[in-house]
C-alpha cells in the first residue's frame, strides 16, 4: 500500500498537472515546480523546477554550495521551502506533518557520514526503523533486514557494532537501512565522498546493483564513472539554479557550456 492510501482524499494533492505522464507512459514520482529557498538573505533555490520519473537514475553535480544538498533535503523535508510546490508520489510537501510523515515513508536518504547508531548492531540499526515506523515484528523485521544486509554483501556482519566495521561497509549498512523502510525512491548526498578509494567501489557496486532492480534514484557525487554508467540523467547545478540538465552521453561528450566543462575537467575522473 502506498503512502498515499492512508491519507484522506483532501490530504492528496489534486492534480498531477504540474508534472507530465511522458511519451513512455511513466509518471512523474517527485514534482519540483518552482521552488525557492532562502537562508536569511541568502537565495539558495533559485526557481527549481524539475520532475523525476520512477526508475529513473539521476545525478546531481555541481561546484560545493551550489546548493545541492539543500535540495536533496528539501525533497524529505529536512529543510522547508519558501515558495513553489514539491509532491512526492502525489503527496504535497507543506507544513501539514501527516504530509511529512507519509513522504518521509517513501523517501530514503543516504548521508555522506554514515549516522549509524553506535550503540546498536548492524542488524538493530537495520531494524529499528521498520520496528517502530512500519508496525511489524522484531522477528519480521530481523528476516527482512538479514535479507537486505546479504544484498548489500554483509550477511556475516549483522551482529557487529559500527566500530567494528570500515566506512565502506558503515555506508553499506547505512543503504539497507534506509532500504528497510520499503522507499519508493532514495536520496544519495555524496555517499562516497568520506570513504577511502578502495571502499569507493564496494558501495557504488551496491548503488548500482539498486539502480538495475528499478529503484528511483537521486544521487549526488563527484563519481562521473557511475555517471556515465548507470545515470538516466545528469543535471549541473549552479548557484541554487539548474544550468543544464541532459542525459550522461550527451552531458559529458557535447556540453557548449563553458562553467560545465570546467567543472568537469577538475574533477575529471
Ligand atoms: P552543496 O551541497 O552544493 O555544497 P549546500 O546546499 O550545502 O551546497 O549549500 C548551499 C549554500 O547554502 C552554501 O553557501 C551554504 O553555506 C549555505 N547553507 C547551507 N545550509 C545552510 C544553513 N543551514 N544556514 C545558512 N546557510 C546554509
Ligand atoms: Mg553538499
Amino acid at each position: 500500500m502506498s503512502a498515499i492510501d492512508t491519507l484522506p482524499a483532501a490530504a492528496v494533492a489534486s492534480d498531477a498537472s504540474a508534472g507530465q505522464v511522458r511519451a513512455d507512459g511513466r509518471s512523474p514520482l517527485i514534482i519540483a515546480d518552482k521552488v525557492n529557498k532562502h537562508f536569511g538573505h541568502f537565495h539558495v533555490i533559485k526557481e527549481v523546477s524539475t520532475n523525476f520519473y520512477q526508475g529513473e537514475v539521476t545525478v546531481i553535480v555541481g561546484a560545493s554550495g551550489s546548493g545541492k544538498s539543500t535540495f536533496l533535503r528539501m525533497l524529505n523535508r529536512l529543510e522547508t521551502h519558501d515558495s513553489g510546490r514539491i509532491v512526492i508520489d502525489g503527496i504535497e510537501l507543506n507544513a501539514d506533518l501527516k504530509h511529512i510523515d507519509a513522504v518521509r515513508r517513501e523517501v530514503g536518504m543516504v548521508f555522506q557520514s554514515f549516522n549509524l547508531f553506535p550503540h546498536l548492531t548492524v542488524l538493530d540499526n537495520v531494524t529499528l526503523a521498520p520496528r517502530r515506523l512500519r508496525n511489524v515484528t522484531r522477528a519480521q523485521a530481523e528476516e527482512a533486514a538479514r535479507i537486505l544486509l546479504a544484498k548489500v554483501g554483509l550477511a556475516e556482519h549483522a551482529h557487529k557494532y559500527p566500530h567494528q566495521i570500515s566506512g565502506g561497509q558503515a555506508q553499506r549498512v547505512a543503504i539497507a537501512r534506509a532500504l528497510a523502510m520499503q522507499p519508493k525512491v532514495m536520496l544519495f548526498d555524496e555517499p562516497t565522498s568520506a570513504l577511502d578509494p578502495e571502499m569507493i567501489k564496494e558501495v557504488l557496486d551496491v548503488m548500482k546493483d539498486l539502480a538495475r532492480s528499478g529503484m528511483t534514484m537521486i544521487v549526488v557525487t563527484h563519481e562521473m564513472g557511475f555517471a556515465r554508467d548507470v545515470a538516466d540523467r545528469v543535471i549541473f547545478f549552479e548557484k541554487g539554479q539548474i544550468l543544464e540538465e541532459a542525459p550522461p552521453a550527451e552531458f559529458f561528450s557535447n556540453c557548449r557550456n563553458e562553467r560545465i566543462r570546467a567543472f568537469l575537467g577538475q574533477i575529471a575522473n
